[in-house]
């Protein structure tokens, strides 16, 4: 079976765990101090502030903002659910934007419309691997005095104008979730040039208290600390990524020159100034498709190519949203991007055969 990802942990990993585990500091400690230099210089930003996961750190990101109940929050529909839920968590109100369909992130006129005067920041996701198109909606932000919390949780590497994921908003934020583009089980990471929101961020992965006194309670805190174990793999992880991503590039690359033509078959789109790292390589079966998308999927899945769908019902139209008054009809584009998207493995660990395969398994199906 050709796996939708695999994460590729070499003995450079297993070697930095086992002294990790022979240094007698597990939790965090000098290996997560190292591996926030590491990203912030990566990412040529001043501050890196590690969680366990980007779920925590999109949390600590609006605590660290001053989101207070009722503020509200506006971020795309089409996206993994913990981009929404953290603004819950942190007594926001979800309000959602429709989406583009050249890259199938936030609309610029739809944010534009949503705007209030409880809005209090903007959370774009750079879907796939590609970084939003920041430029207009920074404007828009700094006439209304918002910040923007940029989920990079798919992009790390990716750069836009030769700028970094993670330092186009206020905030960002990343995953070293097992199927991203560079893993340590479970992670997270929030970028910042902001001392105060770094600060802030540090006291809230750490029961609110300030890493600066002791046992002084400065705000409601959590437990988001990640382990100097798992930093460790990150830190060689974080030296595969340049390898990783270019892979990534290469067999984005093939595909789309592969599956051109395709009736029905439409290929992902790199936008200009822009190095996608294609987290995903996402394509849309169109109803000028030969048969459908579930029939592809099967198709596959029998030739042993595994596929995904991301995402198959945008955010607003599950139970845990809909309850806020959303319904079938309020995001037009999303709801119909969201039945045409399908994700074809495109990770490091793919040989130049497996891409050709794909790609001639597709094509001999759709002739
Ligand atoms: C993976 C992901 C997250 C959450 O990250 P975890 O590390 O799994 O908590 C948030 N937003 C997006 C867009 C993601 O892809």
């Amino acid at each position: 079976m050709i796996k939708l990802s695999k994460p590729i942990i070499g003995s450079k990993e297993i070697n930095a765990v086992n002294r990790t585990l022979r240094s007698g500091n597990i939790a965090q400690g000098p290996q997560v101090k190292a591996f926030e230099d590491q990203i912030a210089s990566y990412c040529n930003i001043s501050h890196a502030v590690a969680f366990n996961s980007g779920t925590a750190a999109l949390h600590a990101s609006l605590f660290a903002l001053d989101l207070k109940e009722g503020d509200e929050v506006i971020t795309t529909p089409f996206t993994f659910v913990a981009t929404a839920n953290a603004i819950l968590m942190q007594g926001g109100k979800v309000v959602f934007a429709d989406i583009n369909e050249d890259d199938f992130n936030l609309d610029f006129e739809s944010v534009r419309q949503k705007i209030s005067n409880k809005t209090r920041v903007i959370i774009p996701v750079d879907l796939y691997g590609q970084i939003f198109d920041y430029q207009p909606i920074k404007k828009l932000a700094q006439a209304y005095k918002l910040s923007i919390v940029e989920d990079a949780c798919q992009s790390i590497g990716a750069e836009q104008n030769k700028k970094k994921a993670g330092s186009f908003g206020n905030v960002g934020i990343f995953s070293l979730y097992a199927t991203k583009n560079i893993t340590c089980g479970e992670g997270g990471v929030l970028t910042t040039n902001n001392p105060i929101i770094a600060e802030k961020a540090k006291m809230f992965r750490h029961h609110g208290q300030s890493e600066k006194t002791h046992y002084e309670y400065f705000a409601l805190g959590y437990n988001y600390r990640l382990t100097d174990i798992a930093a460790s793999i990150a830190i060689e992880q974080l030296k595969k990524l340049e390898k990783f991503t270019k892979k990534r590039i290469e067999h984005a690359d093939k595909l789309s020159k592969g599956l051109k033509g395709i009736k029905g078959l439409l290929t992902p789109i790199t936008k200009k100034n822009n190095r996608h790292v294609f987290h995903q390589y996402t394509i849309r079966i169109t109803s000028d498709f030969k048969t459908n998308r579930k029939a592809l999927i099967d198709h596959l899945y029998r030739r042993g190519i595994e596929s995904g769908v991301y995402y198959p019902k945008p955010l607003h139209l599950h139970p845990h949203f809909i309850k806020f008054g959303y319904r079938l009809g309020d995001f037009p584009i999303a709801e119909k991007i969201a039945n045409q998207v399908l994700s074809l493995p495109v990770h490091p660990a793919l040989s130049n055969q497996d891409v050709n395969y794909i790609i001639r398994v597709i094509q001999d199906y759709a002739s």
